[in-house]
């Protein structure tokens, strides 16, 4: 899996577009509404977890 974030387009708050990275938190800072943020990842969905622990199944 890449280290590498992708951009995030859009800010989940205002929905405005002048998002800028910050380094120190990996976060982004928002300029529309001043919000800084960070975006995680939870986990894997169900379903692709039941299908690579399939894959898993038929490699050994
Ligand atoms: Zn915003």
């Amino acid at each position: 899996m890449s280290e590498v974030r992708a951009a995030i387009l859009y800010c989940p708050f205002c929905a405005e577009e002048d998002l800028h990275p910050v380094e120190q938190h990996g976060g982004w800072e928002c300029r529309s509404c001043l919000r800084v943020f960070s975006v995680k990842v939870l986990g894997l969905a169900a379903r692709a977890a039941s299908l690579s622990a399939t894959d898993a199944r038929r490699q050994s």
